[in-house]
């Protein structure tokens, strides 16, 4: 998608060879013309799937994934990483994810009732880097009877391990932009 790379190439900051800064537009700060796009682009891939719900994980996927909801017409479920204290142990789906970037674990929790046994999701989130989080997301969607249709990805750093692994899992993806090398003050992208 050329004017989500123009934008980051513009205002994203290469802090390492693995860590992209992107504030100013995704992160701490949302370009909602820029999300209106985004979610365009996952709807015209995705728009044959029968897709019935948009799922994200808290907290920077949800930008780009209550857009793509609009588009589509459909609820956006987000994943908690923290158990609500409204909800019972029994009323909840819950997994573990382990994030690289904080070297540690977390659970994903979400209330039953919001995932019903005929849906076909579609995950959006903002990075793909190692795939902790939708493989976490997949485990907790296992103890459901609902079908992960499709991943759309905004930025996807194709140098790390998550792409091969969504791969295996044979679910269709869709990454806006692919970058193949980063470095400090070097931004580099698949074709
Ligand atoms: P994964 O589970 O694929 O390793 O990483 C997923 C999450 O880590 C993303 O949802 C994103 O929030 C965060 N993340 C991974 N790499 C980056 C990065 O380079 N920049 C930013 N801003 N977040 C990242």
């Amino acid at each position: 998608m050329e004017q989500l790379k123009d934008i980051i190439k513009q205002q994203g900051e290469a802090l390492s060879n693995e860590v992209l800064k992107v504030d100013t537009f995704l992160n701490q700060q949302v370009d909602p013309n820029l999300m209106e796009a985004i979610a365009q682009e996952f709807f015209l891939k995705f728009q044959d799937l029968n897709i019935t719900k948009v799922l994200t994980i808290e907290s920077s996927g949800i930008a780009p994934a209550v857009f793509t909801a609009k588009a589509f017409n459909v609820p956006l479920i987000i994943l908690k990483k923290e158990q609500s204290s409204t909800l019972n142990k029994e009323d909840v789906y819950s997994s573990e994810v382990f994030s690289f970037t904080k070297n540690k674990s977390y659970q994903l929790f979400t209330n039953k009732k919001l995932i019903k046994e005929d849906d076909q999701i579609l995950f959006i989130d903002d990075f793909l880097a190692n795939g902790q989080a939708v493989l976490g997301t997949l485990k907790l969607l296992e103890n459901t009877s609902a079908k992960l249709s499709a991943i759309g990805i905004v930025i996807e750093k194709s140098f790390q391990k998550g792409r091969q692994l969504v791969e295996e899992s044979n679910i269709p993806i869709h990454s806006l932009a692919r970058i193949k090398r980063l470095d400090k003050d070097i931004i580099e992208f698949i074709d």
